[in-house]
C-alpha cells in the first residue's frame, strides 16, 4: 500500500505493523503524558496523569501522584505513599526484581538501576524486540540499593544527565574522606551538606559510616520520614538525631545533611559557623558551587557519568539507543560514530532531582 490515497489510518498503520514484525517505536513511543507502550497499555513515568503508570523509582519528576493503577516496586509505592499519602493512586501493583507480568500483548520485567532504594529499569519484550527502559540509573557502588544489572537488549533508552565527557564523577568515598578532612580541620565550626532528600542523603550518611564515622549524624526535618524508611528497610545509618531543638553550640563539630535549598537559607543560622558542602555531580563544575555559595563541593552523584553511560550501552550490546533527559546530543554523536542507531527521544518534565531540590510543603515544617 502506497500513498496517502489508500486511506490508510494510524491504527491500520500500527496494525499492519503488527502483523508485519514490530518496530521499537510501535511498542514504545514518546507523548505529552511520557513514554507510552500501547500494545501494553500504559505508560512509563508519566508526568500527567494516565490511566496505568509504571514506575522505574521514587523521584518526583518520575513518580507523579494521580494515576489509575501503578505498577512499581514495593520501595517505590512505599515512597510515593510516604510523599504524596495513602491515596496517591487508585490501585497499586508491586513487582520484584527478576519478576515477569504481562501486560496487554507485551511482557514487562524489572531489574536493578542502581539509582535509589527500589529503582528499576524496565524491560519491555513484545515478540521478539526487547526495549530496556533505564530511568535514572548508575553503575557506581552505593551500599544503600541493590547494584544496577546490565540487560542485554535490542534498544536501550539511557539517560543523558551527565552525558558529556568532561562528566567523571570519581569515588564517592574519597569525597566523604574530604568531608572529614574538614570537620578534622574545624572542630569548632558545624558541617551542613546540602543533599536531595531521596537517596543521596542516605547514601552520604552510609559512607561516612563506611569510611568509620561513628558520631551521631543529624537531619534536616525533611529527612526524617524517608531516612526512617531506608532504616527500617535494613540499611544501617547509624545513630541519627534531628536538628530541632539542638542548642546552637552543641552542633559544633558536628554534621548535618539537610535538602540542598535549605543549605543557602536562614534555616542555617542556628549553626556555628557552618561549612557549607553540597553533594553532587553537578560540582565537578566549580562555577555553579560558586554560585551556590558552596565552601565544600562534594562531587557524589546518582547517575551514571560519561564512562558509565558509554560503558553500559556497550555492555547492553543494543543496535539502537534511545537518548533522553539531559546532554542528549554528545551522547547520540558518540554512538552514532560507533555505528549504533542513536536517536534524542522528547521527553519533558524530567530533570536532575539536585537542581529541583525545593523541600516539597509536606515535607518542608520546622526542622
Ligand atoms: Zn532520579
Amino acid at each position: 500500500m502506497r500513498g496517502s490515497s489508500s486511506g490508510m489510518t494510524a491504527e491500520n498503520a500500527a496494525e499492519a505493523a503488527y502483523i508485519a514484525g514490530m518496530r521499537p517505536q510501535d511498542i514504545l513511543m514518546p507523548v505529552a503524558a511520557g513514554l507510552c507502550c500501547k500494545p501494553g497499555g500504559f505508560h512509563i513515568d508519566p508526568v500527567r496523569p494516565v490511566e496505568r503508570a509504571v514506575i522505574t523509582h521514587g523521584h518526583s519528576d518520575h513518580a507523579r501522584p494521580g494515576h489509575g493503577a501503578v505498577l512499581a516496586t514495593q520501595e517505590t509505592l512505599d515512597m510515593m505513599r510516604l510523599r504524596y499519602g495513602e491515596h496517591f493512586a487508585r490501585s497499586t501493583q508491586a513487582i520484584g526484581y527478576g519478576e515477569q507480568i504481562r501486560l496487554g500483548d507485551v511482557s514487562v520485567k524489572f531489574h536493578p538501576a542502581g539509582h535509589v532504594m527500589g529503582s528499576a529499569q524496565i524491560v519491555v519484550s513484545c515478540k521478539d524486540i526487547c526495549i530496556v527502559a533505564s530511568g535514572d540509573y548508575k553503575d557506581a557502588p552505593d551500599p544503600t540499593c541493590a547494584p544496577f544489572e546490565v540487560v542485554p537488549c535490542d534498544v536501550f533508552i539511557t539517560e543523558a544527565t551527565f552525558g558529556l565527557p568532561v562528566f567523571r564523577h570519581g569515588r564517592a568515598a574519597d569525597e566523604v574522606k574530604k568531608l572529614l578532612a574538614s570537620v578534622a580541620l574545624f572542630p569548632e565550626r558545624a558541617h551542613l551538606v546540602g543533599a536531595y532528600s531521596l537517596g543521596k542523603a542516605q547514601r552520604v550518611i552510609a559512607l561516612l559510616r563506611a569510611a568509620g564515622y561513628d558520631a551521631p549524624v543529624y537531619l534536616h526535618g525533611a529527612m526524617e520520614k524517608i531516612t526512617r524508611y531506608y532504616q527500617s528497610r535494613g540499611v544501617a545509618l547509624g545513630e541519627l538525631r534531628m536538628v530541632k531543638g539542638m542548642k546552637k553550640a552543641d552542633l559544633a563539630g558536628t554534621i548535618t545533611l539537610a535538602p540542598p535549598s535549605a543549605t543557602s537559607d536562614i534555616w542555617t543560622r542556628r549553626f556555628p559557623d557552618p561549612v557549607t558542602a553540597f553533594a553532587s555531580g553537578w560540582m565537578r563544575v566549580r562555577a555553579r558551587a560558586r554560585q551556590r555559595g558552596v565552601e565544600l563541593p562534594l562531587v557524589i552523584s546518582d547517575h551514571a557519568d560519561w564512562d558509565g553511560l558509554t560503558a553500559t550501552i556497550k555492555a547492553t550490546g543494543a543496535g539502537e539507543i534511545w537518548v533522553t533527559h539531559g546532554q542528549e546530543d554528545a551522547l547520540v554523536h558518540w554512538c552514532t560514530a560507533r555505528g549504533l542507531t542513536a536517536r534524542p527521544l522528547d521527553l519533558v518534565g524530567y530533570g536532575d532531582e539536585d537542581e529541583s531540590d525545593a523541600v516539597p510543603a509536606s515535607e518542608g515544617e520546622e526542622a
